[in-house]
């Protein structure tokens, strides 16, 4: 992916052969058993891909597969029938369909259950109206694993999920958002206009959506957590090569105090990134209730790796700045950590809640 991830940044697109090729090579079904064409493994593999994707060059490549493996088709996995399996899991484990999920809208994005997408109950299925946005693999998803609301019931209790396919009628891809960071990733818009799901794409109960967000919450912000965390590293390397190769007043910057303290605050950063990182992800694969670690990591991580690309930019100067090196990138992206999968203060709240406040 790397020697291609400029022309595809420039382009606003990474193609969908990345699918495919990751398909062929096993890495979109690592924890999906083999029943449905996985690999048979477990989250610990998905958690090494995530922090290797990184490494990838691309925010955008890394937030499109990203949705796909850790997002879309894992609720699909969890609470999915046999036969919703075979007709999305295994496809999407085949890099043939692409998967998105649909849960933000224009009017509610935190507060998920203010959602206003509606899901009327007619024969034989449900007549769909609404929108969502910010939607990852928006433009290009085959299916969206879309959160509706299936009661005027307030709060989390008229939550379910459907599963839209991109030809049905009433379906469409509204607008491919422009934006600051993840640039090789399609982020759409999506329309629903009295558009029929049938009731074999009711994913998991009626009225029990809120569940599924939840668990799928979890994993989410542990991905989230990991590929900052190998990001933090990967720029930790580039600050320090750039430290050693660049010189000013005779020397080489990296023997400047104030170039060395920051490094080594970098290190830290990255370290301790790791270590909240991995303990979540240990309790979380061990199936223990790690909602509280889990939140810490994401919301450490997060604003963190934006700060070690900043100390980055700063380490090198002017060559920072200019895209050629890829810092200035890796910044954008990361500025998204603290937005996207849950706000660093949607996490506070959570972590206060969980602190008995
Ligand atoms: C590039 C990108 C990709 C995305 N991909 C997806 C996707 O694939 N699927 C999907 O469903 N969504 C996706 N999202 C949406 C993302 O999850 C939301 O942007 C995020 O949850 C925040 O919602 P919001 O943008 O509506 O902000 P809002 O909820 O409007 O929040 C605005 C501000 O108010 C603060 N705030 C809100 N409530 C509280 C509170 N109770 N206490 C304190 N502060 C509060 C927030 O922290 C934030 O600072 C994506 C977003 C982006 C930018």
């Amino acid at each position: 992916m790397r020697p291609h991830a400029d022309e595809w940044e420039d382009e606003g697109f990474f193609p969908n052969t990345v699918f495919t090729r990751m398909a062929e090579l096993g890495y979109l079904g690592l924890k999906y058993p083999e029943e449905y064409g996985g690999q048979g493994g477990d989250y610990l593999h998905d958690a090494v891909l995530v922090e290797e994707m990184a490494g990838c060059g691309s925010g955008g490549v890394a937030a499109g597969v990203g949705a796909h493996i850790g997002i879309a088709t894992p609720p699909v996995w969890k609470f999915g029938t046999d036969e919703q399996k075979e007709r999305f899991l295994a496809p999407a484990i085949r890099g043939e369909k692409i998967a998105a999920l649909g849960i933000t809208e224009p009017d509610a994005g935190s507060d998920v259950a203010g959602i206003k997408t509606s899901a009327t109950r007619v024969d034989g299925g449900y007549v769909v109206n609404g929108s969502k946005t910010f939607i990852t693999n928006g433009v290009r998803a085959d299916f969206v694993v879309t959160a509706v609301k299936t009661t005027q019931e307030g709060g989390h209790r008229g939550l379910s999920f459907l599963i839209v396919e991109k030809e049905m009628d009433g379906f469409s891809v509204s607008k491919k958002l422009d934006k600051m960071g993840w640039r090789a990733s399609d982020t759409g818009e999506l329309a629903f206009q009295d558009m029929f799901v049938p009731d074999e794409n009711l994913l998991g109960e009626e009225n029990k959506g809120f569940y599924l967000i939840m668990a799928n919450f979890q994993w989410e912000r542990l991905l989230m957590a990991l590929g900052s965390t190998g990001s933090m590293f990967n720029l930790l390397d580039t600050a320090i090569q750039y430290a050693k190769e660049r010189s000013a007043f005779g020397r080489p910057i990296g023997n400047f105090q104030a170039i060395r303290h920051k490094i080594a605050e970098m290190a830290v950063r990255a370290e301790a990134g790791r270590a909240i990182t991995y303990n979540a992800l240990r309790l979380f694969a061990e199936g223990h209730d790690a909602i509280k670690q889990v939140t810490m990591a994401k919301l450490q991580t997060q604003r963190d790796a934006f700060r070690q690309a900043d100390d980055t930019i700063q380490i090198m100067g002017g060559a920072g700045y200019m895209k050629e090196y890829g810092v200035e990138r890796a910044a954008r992206d990361l500025r998204l950590g603290p937005i996207g999968g849950g706000t660093d203060e949607i996490m506070k709240e959570i972590l206060g809640r969980q602190l008995g406040l």
